[in-house]
């Protein structure tokens, strides 16, 4: 029987793999194969800490495929000239993986099709772009609607997850490279690649009487608790499985102990199926990646103003909620979701700056940086994309602060030179007096910044700049 290739990209699981079934339904033995493409690896909005969890995660699938009796067989080069090398050194029936909206994804999956036998799998979502539409066949674009008609498509259940295969046979003997090796991980990251842990994530996520997903409705905004499942760098790389998610998150809805749990558990549903909405738009609206969603706000006077660019990138803003969380990303590579909204609002309303700038320093920083995640929660913090936020709501970074992190927590916890100012001041050091200051061991401009931009004519200025664009 000829070998088929199962095409890993970023599927890095056995469980509940579509591609993987498909090929292993295709009668051959099947081959795993992983092309390191260098368009990918020296672009420039790589992370080498994102790089470090995937090669990670390379070396925790090709352990798991070796328990099994197979292994990766890994290449490097342009993915069409290495799979029809490999097609041919294994003389291969077919090649199968799982389809991927992102544009580049999709030019590389056409070449390769027009001359390999390509087999496109579903996986990355539950339900794929092309399959939520308007009555008249046009996709949604605001969230709601595309909600409702995700949720009135068949939603899969525990008995559709697939399992991973006991035994897969040995591939023939062609030559490979090592996984990378380097970037490494360093020893206390925050995320431990592999499917095992994603597994181990969900479970401790969602399951048990006491289950965080119960909780999650309210704790998930709080930025100084663990409120939410820190599942992105395993749902960006697959090493969980987007029913799995689904099927977890109804299954703790159903087994909820009270209405509060049971929103808990949907509003969780609902993070995916944002997940799956913003990975819809990048399919069906692939320019977003360059440009504004809604045309009449293409042409903002965005400031190219470096030195606060700068100033933001590196957590000295001067405002101290925003300083905590762009510290906590440069460090850990992960950053809470409502931060991650009071940055990108600081950026782009307070600072004026486009938001394609942090948009890109994301995706040089984040684990799970996903280009259809983060652009379309950066083009609905500006408020030029499909289900955009308002422009004119202009998140305050100080309220922001005492709401989401009222002790000053999270501060504290990134930026050291707060450690010792009081609740009242935490979110606001500047309104210390010179006394209090030195009390607290923290001399504005001295110690820490003072605020680069004053909120209130900062938010002026943004509202006539949008309103001469509209
Ligand atoms: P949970 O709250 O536990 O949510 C579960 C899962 O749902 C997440 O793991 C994620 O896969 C998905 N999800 C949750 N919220 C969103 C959302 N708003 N949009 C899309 N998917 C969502 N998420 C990324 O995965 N990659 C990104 O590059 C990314 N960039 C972002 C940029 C900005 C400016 C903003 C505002 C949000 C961005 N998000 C991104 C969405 C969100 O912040 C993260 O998914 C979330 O913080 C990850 O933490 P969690 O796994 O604990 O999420």
């Amino acid at each position: 029987m000829a070998p088929v290739i199962w095409w890993v990209r970023r599927d890095l699981r056995l469980a509940d793999n579509q591609a993987l079934a498909a090929a292993f339904a295709a009668s051959g033995p099947v081959a795993p194969v992983f092309i390191l493409d260098p368009a990918l690896l020296n672009a420039d909005d790589v992370s080498a800490k994102r790089l470090a969890f995937f090669f990670g995660g390379l070396r925790a699938l090709d352990a798991a495929l070796r328990e099994r009796g197979s292994r990766l067989i890994v290449r490097r080069g342009d993915p069409l000239t290495e799979l029809t090398r490999v097609t041919a050194e294994l003389g291969a029936a077919g090649i199968y993986a799982e389809e991927d909206p992102w544009p580049y994804a999709r030019q590389r999956e056409a070449r390769i099709a027009g001359q390999l036998p390509l087999h496109l799998t579903g996986g990355l979502t539950v339900h794929p772009p092309q399959a939520v539409l308007k009555a008249n066949g046009e996709p949604y674009t605001v969230f709601t609607p595309f909600s409702r008609a995700w949720k009135a498509l068949p939603l899969p259940v525990t008995s559709d997850l697939l399992d991973a295969p006991a035994h897969l046979p040995a591939p023939p003997d062609i030559a490979g490279l090592e996984i990378p090796g380097a970037p490494e991980l360093p020893d206390d990251a925050l995320f431990p690649p592999g499917e095992t842990e994603a597994a181990r994530r969900l479970r401790a996520f969602t399951r048990g009487e006491a289950a965080p997903i119960f909780r999650y409705g309210d704790a998930r905004n709080r930025m100084d608790l663990d409120g939410t499942s820190q599942l992105s760098p395993y749902l960006r790389f697959g090493m969980l499985s987007a029913r799995r998610a689904v099927v977890a998150a109804r299954q703790a809805a159903e087994a909820a102990p009270d209405a509060e749990s049971r929103k808990g558990a949907e509003v969780w549903l609902k993070e995916l199926i944002w997940r799956e909405f913003y990975m819809a738009i990048l399919y069906h609206y692939p320019n977003v990646l360059d440009e504004a969603f809604r045309p009449a706000l293409r042409d903002i006077p965005w400031s190219d103003d470096e030195a606060a660019y700068a100033a933001w990138c590196a957590g000295r803003t001067g405002y101290p909620v925003v300083d905590a969380a762009m510290r906590q990303l440069v460090r850990t590579g992960w950053m809470h979701n409502r931060a991650r909204m009071i940055v990108a609002s600081f950026l782009v309303k307070d600072l004026l700056i486009d938001w394609r700038w942090g948009e890109r320093f994301f995706m040089q920083h984040l684990v799970d940086g996903d280009p259809a995640a983060n652009n379309g929660g950066w083009q609905w913090i500006a408020g030029v994309g499909t289900d955009a936020a308002p422009y004119f709501r202009i998140f305050n970074p100080t309220l922001q602060g005492a709401r989401f992190d009222p002790e000053g927590d999270y501060v504290r916890r990134w930026v050291p030179e707060l450690a010792r100012v009081a609740m009242g001041d935490i979110h606001a050091p500047w309104r210390m007096s010179p006394e209090e200051q030195q009390a607290a061991g923290c001399v504005i401009g001295r110690d820490y910044p003072a605020p680069i931009v004053d909120h209130a004519w900062a938010r002026e200025r943004t509202l006539a700049a949008y309103r001469r664009a509209e």
